[in-house]
């Protein structure tokens, strides 16, 4: 076979935002430059940085017309992520230069070291150097237990134990990602399998050895062991020589799944996630890069990992909303994932225990309908809170006094959801928003949730002077004073409390006590010793004017059971105004499929996703210029009516940051086609000089 002529030309899109810009564009092409290679160039007059997105043999520009880029840069891309963000870029309606944004790796930084901590010859015995046995509290014995490794927040409690010589502190090299363990290493050795565990492992195995694409739906129970399946299935990759991406939602309030991969796998794992440095970012990243490290774990954005040969991706936790990405572009990386497997051949695995009805109606579903353990779901009461005005019905007040350990879940920050003045009615509103502000006390002020806008409290009606103010509604401040009172110990767990990890740390440790939280308390946490979960308010997310409003009830009830009863018997309380609603009575029942059903029952009348696709237009303008209704008219008369899509709207949405906004939603059948035609409508609209104060947001499957 003869070689062909060597590509002399190198297809390079500038990263630059511009929106109207339509590369790639051609260069000269460097030695030993392939796609995916960052080079500097000059362009338009300026120098900027660009990607390599395909070579050519000729360009129909002449030679002499074309530029050599300025330098190679130190950084490149794998093709294979070249692929996925010209695919991001259409799919979601961005460029591609912000799709490969998302992928880059940080820039450069050197080398670092670290204290590494291990116990001090002796220590680990009973006795001290000095030969008395040592006091340690709880805590400190656990800090010796987890020894030997990398000191972190915890260096002050280590070093007071270096002066008592029970643990030596020294410099040492290291890659610069702290792996916070919660559970020693040795609690992490494989157990064996449960007979569904390996029933479910055989086809996942089975799937990646067939060494092609297939995606997978892991149906399996709050406490069923999905976990120890993905942690399985990665090592059935790692032995076919295959790399895997493990997506978690959010590294901070589940560090026990980061734990139980690095516990297991050792260096081979690199963790991405948004709380490390830039340089514990650029290690990672480069171990991925280099081959080094072979699984990556790591929330949305781990799903740009730059992994070679990929055989498996696992989503875990599916239903979580964490995925979707809210800046542009608007990707859901759960739909990422599904891409970059099939176009690596790699096998998808999406596990949830309340799978979204979209996973349900498109993959192959893997059932573990019991916990591991054999224990049963604990039994769910639904407490009718109609004739009620008191936050906690007397039932739930009984239960917690009852229990030592309980979860209560409220989702409402805050003290008090509105301030009225009872001589004449004022209400506090937002002055950029038009959501009503939110009491909280130990901070003394107004906050509105939309915006950060802050205000004191005020002790007066600004109107009329009285200084009779009512605090209408319950949030997360306000009932965890109330339970204090009670005589029970509380963990607040809510954005207003703190970070995450010490708080559900401390509640984990504790004999008795309430973790009270927003939905935060209902995510993956195992504590075994949870007798009782109660939902104060499970209408929260029913009333949200959504058509995912009855999939997110259910599975916020069913997550918080999920946390209730996992190493002794429980219960759950769930509080509604309507006891009625399927959502809330198949999740009483436990019963998935028959909510499933409905739902996709309920979608399939109401061509709702998935039988059809939505696509969302926001137009927003400044309320000192207005044109946000106007600019969405222009978008709707440009797209016309899309073969098989309908579209509704312009419909108002509420004022926010001082923009007075306008949406339209497309039900879409035909995916790509509406996509793009979208798209077109909305760059024909922006270019308009008459919407020149407007911004235009489009958002592929909104959450
Ligand atoms: P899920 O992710 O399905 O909620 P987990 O993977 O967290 O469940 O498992 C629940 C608990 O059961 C964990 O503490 C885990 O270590 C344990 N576990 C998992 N598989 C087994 C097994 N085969 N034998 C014993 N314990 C197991
Ligand atoms: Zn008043
Ligand atoms: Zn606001």
């Amino acid at each position: 076979m003869m070689a062909g002529p060597v590509p002399a030309i190198a297809k390079v899109e500038p990263l630059t935002t511009a929106r109207a810009l339509r590369g790639p564009f051609d260069y000269l092409r460097p030695d030993g430059v392939e796609v995916g290679a960052l080079l500097r160039v000059p362009f338009a007059g300026r120098e900027v940085d660009g990607v390599v997105v395909g070579l050519a043999a000729h360009s129909e520009l002449p030679t002499e017309r074309l530029a050599a880029p300025l330098r190679v840069l130190d950084r490149s891309l794998p093709a294979d992520l070249i692929d996925l963000a010209g695919w991001m870029a259409r799919e979601y309606c961005s460029t591609f230069a912000r799709a490969v944004g998302l992928m880059l790796p940080p820039a450069g930084t050197r080398e670092r070291t670290a204290l590494w901590a291990q116990a001090a010859p002796g220590a680990r015995g009973e006795s001290t150097p000095q030969g008395a046995p040592p006091r340690l509290t709880d805590s400190q014995r656990a800090l010796l237990a987890s020894l030997p490794r990398f000191a972190g927040d915890d260096l002050a409690a280590l070093r007071r134990l270096e002066k008592r010589g029970l643990v030596a502190i020294a410099p040492r090299a290291r890659r610069r990602v702290v792996i916070h363990s919660a559970v020693g290493a040795a609690a992490h050795r494989a157990p064996e399998l449960t007979p569904a565990q390996a029933g479910v492992l055989g086809e996942v195995e089975a799937a990646v050895a067939a060494g092609g694409h297939e995606a997978l739906l892991l149906h399996g129970v709050t406490g069923s062991g999905k976990t120890e399946v993905y942690l399985r299935a990665a090592g059935a990759a790692l032995q076919r020589g295959c790399g895997a991406i493990v997506l978690v939602p959010e590294i901070a309030l589940t560090p026990q799944i980061v734990t139980r991969f690095v516990a297991r796998f050792g260096d081979t794992v690199a963790v991405l996630h948004s709380r490390l440095s830039d340089g514990e970012r650029h290690d990672e990243w480069l171990r991925l890069r280099r081959g080094e490290a072979r699984v990556c774990v790591g929330p949305r954005s781990a799903v740009f990992a730059p992994l070679a040969d990929l055989g498996l991706i696992v989503v875990d936790e599916e239903h979580e909303a964490s995925y979707k990405h809210e800046g542009d572009p608007r990707y859901d990386a759960r739909g990422v994932a599904a891409r970059r497997a099939a176009q690596a051949g790699a096998v998808l695995v999406a596990g949830s225990a309340t799978p979204r009805p979209e996973s349900v109606h498109a993959l192959r579903r893997l059932r573990l309908p019991e916990r591991v353990d054999g224990r049963p779901l604990p039994p769910v009461e639904v407490v009718d809170m109609r004739d009620s005005t008191a936050a906690l019905h007397p039932r739930s007040l009984h239960a917690l006094a009852d229990e030592p350990k309980a979860i209560v879940l409220l989702n409402r920050r805050g003290w008090s959801n509105f301030l009225e003045c009872r001589s004449c009615g004022r209400g506090w509103r937002c002055p950029d928003c038009d959501v009503a502000l939110v009491l909280h006390r130990a901070a003394g002020t107004m906050a509105c949730h939309h915006c950060g806008h802050r205000e004191r409290v005020p002790e007066t009606c600004p109107d009329c002077g009285s200084v009779s103010l009512a605090r209408h509604g319950t949030g997360t401040e306000r009932l965890g004073s109330e339970l204090r009172a009670l005589g029970l110990e509380v963990f607040r767990l809510d954005a207003d409390a703190g970070a995450a990890g010490p708080v559900l740390a401390a509640f984990a440790a504790a004999p008795h006590g309430v973790l009270l939280g927003t939905q935060v308390v209902a995510k993956g946490h195992d504590f075994p010793d949870v007798g009782l979960g109660v939902v104060v308010d499970a209408d929260a997310t029913l009333r949200f004017p959504d058509f995912r409003a009855e999939e997110r009830t259910f599975s916020l009830v069913t997550q918080l059971a999920g946390r209730a009863g996992r190493g002794r018997s429980g219960r759950v309380l769930v509080q509604t105004l309507e006891p009625d609603s399927p959502a809330i009575a198949a999740a009483a029942r436990h019963d998935a499929d028959a909510f499933l059903t409905g739902e996709l029952a309920r979608r399939e009348a109401l061509r709702y996703p998935p039988f059809s696709d939505l696509i969302r237009v926001v137009c927003s303008a400044p309320e000192r210029t207005g044109g946000a209704a106007a600019a969405a008219g222009a978008v709707r008369e440009a797209l016309g009516e899309p073969p098989g899509a309908r579209v509704l709207g312009p419909a108002p949405l509420f004022r926010l940051r001082r923009r007075e906004r306008s949406q339209l939603v497309v039900k879409a059948t035909d995916r790509a086609g509406t996509i793009a035609a979208v798209g077109a409508a909305v760059a024909r609209a922006d270019a308009d000089r008459a919407h020149r104060a407007v911004a235009f947001s489009v958002d592929v499957d909104p959450q």
